[in-house]
Formats: structure tokens, sequence, C-alpha cells
């Protein structure tokens, strides 16, 4: 067929037609390697028969049926398994399915507000968050999102969010500093805040526990959520962890807040939970937001069309079975492992590559123009997406983020490969990185 006029909004892209394995192949044959599965969606490939059987044989039975008055084995199936293997101290959690991180954190958000109301303490509704941070799109993620760029020309549209710095130990940690102070430093500037505003204020904080697009695979220091969830506890404020790009799986454990051993009272979920063969999401409240939302209205005070699809739930099950049947966490960290030494072996004395990091396999290099003085690229070079061109030119997609224009951060390079990586994929993804940023 000669051209066609194409009228979706990103038209002028490539024709996606196939996925096999670690791969995309496009309508003129040309092969990717798909090296961040979109944004940390991809964990499994993008040809697992076992998810497209589960979602082929659950559309033989049933799709849809009002969420307001039932509900379905997929989604009882699902939300027991994710309960179960949340953090110790979700206890009798409860799971809400939406359609996209985006909404997941507005239901976050809603349910920390119902249980403060729902106590008795409806004056509870600041919200704090941290910068840089991405929590969403739609206009209250957006708010809690600690994005200039993003949110500047929605700017009248936002919410009130309060922002604290993240803990980005490139640019923040100072000299001499150990990571146990750094830690301190950072997770006190919740304290602060939240003395600030009065405690009797404040509904919750809203955090990933390993800092994905906005900052590129930033675990915390050491300490830094122990003393978040101490923090939280001693002011009665809830911790929403954004676990949308980091979670299920991505970082080496199900849930990445699982290392930092503390638990979250409302934790989202998304890209990784359909790992991209189902446009799925979920919202956990653990048993202490349940108990207060059961023991007052006993009623959500949020709800979507879709919510508890049974096809969409059926095939995040089938992805989550994937995951522990063939021992895919450990997968995750014999292959991140592989992909960090190469990554450090190849670039760690790079004149322009400022900083490594991740965990699991989420890894990213920060690109700067001075490794001496930190400075990045000027934006207006936008060198991320210059190195996102080179590596498509040679068959490997990576997710690129701009410097931030301030001059605060620089540009980076996200790598997040499917958890079915071989060897030889990992080797050829820090091959082709190191070549497009060369
Ligand atoms: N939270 C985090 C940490 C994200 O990385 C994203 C998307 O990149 C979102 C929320 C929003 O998810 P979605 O794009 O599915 O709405």
């Amino acid at each position: 067929m000669s051209h066609v006029l194409r009228r979706t909004l990103t038209g002028d892209q490539p024709t996606i037609v196939r996925g096999e394995g670690a791969y995309l192949i496009d309508s003129t044959g040309k092969r990717y390697l798909d090296a961040c599965g979109g944004a940390a969606v991809s964990s499994l490939g993008h040809d697992n028969r076992a998810v497209r059987d589960a979602v082929a044989r659950q559309m033989e039975t049933l799709s849809f049926a009002h969420t307001g008055l039932f509900t379905n084995e997929p989604a009882e199936e699902l939300a027991d398994f994710l309960v179960a293997r949340a953090p110790q101290g979700t206890g009798e959690g409860r799971v809400m399915y939406l359609g996209s991180g985006s909404e997941a954190m507005e239901a976050a958000l809603k349910l920390a507000r119902q249980y403060h109301v729902e106590r008795g303490e409806p004056q509870r509704a600041k919200i704090i968050a941290r910068a840089p941070s991405y929590h969403g799109n739609t206009l209250a993620a957006l708010s809690v999102s600690g994005h200039a760029g993003r949110r500047a020309p929605f700017a009248p549209l936002l919410i009130d969010v309060e922002h604290i710095d993240a803990a980005y130990a490139y640019r923040f940690q100072r000299d001499a500093e150990s990571e146990a102070d750094f830690a301190r430093r950072m997770a006190d500037q919740l304290e602060e805040r939240i003395q600030a505003l009065g405690p009797q204020n404040v509904a919750a904080f809203v955090a990933e526990p390993v800092v994905g697009a906005s900052l590129g695979t930033q675990p915390a220091p050491a300490g830094y959520f122990r003393r978040i969830r101490e923090i939280c506890d001693r002011h009665g404020v809830l911790y929403i962890a954004d676990e949308v790009m980091c979670g299920m799986g991505r970082t080496g454990s199900l849930f990445a807040l699982e290392q930092e051993g503390i638990c979250a009272d409302i934790t989202t979920m998304a890209k990784g939970l359909g790992a991209g063969y189902q446009p799925i999401a979920a919202v956990m409240a653990s048993e202490k937001v349940v108990g207060a939302i059961l023991g007052g209205s006993g009623k959500l005070w949020n709800g979507h069309t879709y919510m508890s699809h049974a096809v969409a739930t059926a095939g995040a099950m089938a992805v989550m079975r994937e995951i522990e049947d063939r021992d895919l966490l450990s997968a995750v960290r014999k292959q991140g492992a592989r992909l960090e030494a190469g990554l450090r072996a190849r670039l760690e004395d790079h004149a322009h590559v400022g900083d490594i990091r991740g965990r699991g396999l989420f890894w990213t290099a920060e690109i700067v123009q001075d490794r001496a003085s930190k400075k990045p690229f000027d934006v207006s070079l936008n060198l991320a997406g210059r190195v996102l061109n080179a590596a498509k030119d040679a068959g490997v997609i990576c997710y690129p983020s701009q410097g931030c224009a301030d001059g605060t951060a620089g540009d980076h390079v996200l790598l997040a490969p499917c958890f079915t990586s071989t060897d030889a994929e990992i080797d050829l993804i820090v091959e082709v990185m190191a070549n497009a940023i060369d």
C-alpha cells in the first residue's frame, strides 16, 4: 500500500507491526531492540504466549460486568496476589483497579483525603511531594509532580501541592557528607515542612521508592524511607508510594519498597502490572486506610467505568504468574548486575557521563557538559533526544529525558530492558548506548 494519511497525533512515527521477544519490528522490516519497554512497561518482552493465552481465554467467558454491582474472579485473584506480596505492614489491604498510572495517583490522593475525613480530621488536605518528580498527567497528579516544564502550561489549573527536595544524591549530597547524614537531612525536610504547614493540615506525602523518569532511576540513600515512615507516623500523615514505574519487579523485588524495610499506607502501580499486554493500573490501600473507610461511611468515594475489567485483570494476573513461576525477579537481579557492570566499564570514565545510577533492570546515565562542576549541557541542544535518535538508528530504543532548563539536572538516558533479556541483548544495549553517547 502506498502512503496512507495518518490521523493520530504521532502519525509521523514508524509503524510498528509486530513484537518478537525483546524486539519491535516496523512496517519496513526494521528491528528495534527495546531497551526501555516504553517507560519500563514491557517487562516480559512483546510476545509472551502465557499472557496472550490468558487474555484470549478470558475473552471467551467474561470481559465486562458493572463494577458497582459485581466483582469477578480475575480481579479478586490479582488483588489476593498483590496484597499477599505487599511489604509487611500492609495487612489486610484492598485493591482498586484503574486504567493508567495517573488515574491511580488521583485515586490515591482521594483515598488519603477520605481516610482523614472518615477519621474526623477534615482539615487534613495538604499534600507534600518532592521535586524533581513525575506522578502523572491528569491535573491533580500533575500538581503532585515536581516538574516545572510539564506544569508550566497548566499552572492556573493545578491544585496547591508543597514540594521538598528529592533525594538526588548526584546533585544534592554534599561533599564529604555520609550517606546516612544525607538520608537524614533529606528526610528531615519532610518533618520541617509538616511543622511549617501544621501537622493537623497535612494529609499525605508522595514519593517513588526508586525515582523513575523525572530523575532517572534514583534509589534512595539507605535509611531514608525508614525515617520518612517515622516522620509520617509521628504526625498522622499517610505515605503514598508511587510504584507506577519502579514496581512489579523492575528493581529486583515485586514492590520496590520491600527493599527499604517499610510499608506504605497507599501504593500505586501501573506500567509493569499489565506489562503492555493490558492497560491496567491499581491502587492498594493498607489495612489502616481500609479500616477507617469500612469503619466510617463504608463506601469508596471514587469510581470509574472500567475498574476491575476482567480481561485487563486476567492479563495482569498472567504477567504476575510469569514473574513468579519463571523466577524472573532473580533474572532481574542477575541481568541488572550485568547491565550495571557493562555501563560502568564502558561509560564511567566518559568525559560527559556524570553519573550512572539504578537498581535491578532500571539504569540511567546522566550526561553533563563538565564532570567537575556537574554543569549540564544547554537544553536547547536536546542531547537526550539526540542520543535516542542515534541509538534508534542503530536499532536500540532507550528512554531519554531532557535536563532542566535551570541547570539543576542534566540530560539523562534511561534503560529498562525486559526481564527475559539474554546476555547478548544486555551487551548489545550497552554497546549501542555507549556509542550513541560518544
Ligand atoms: N507515576 C510515575 C512514577 C510515572 O512514571 C508515571 C508515568 O510515567 C505516572 C505516574 C503516570 O502514569 P500514566 O502515564 O500511566 O498515566
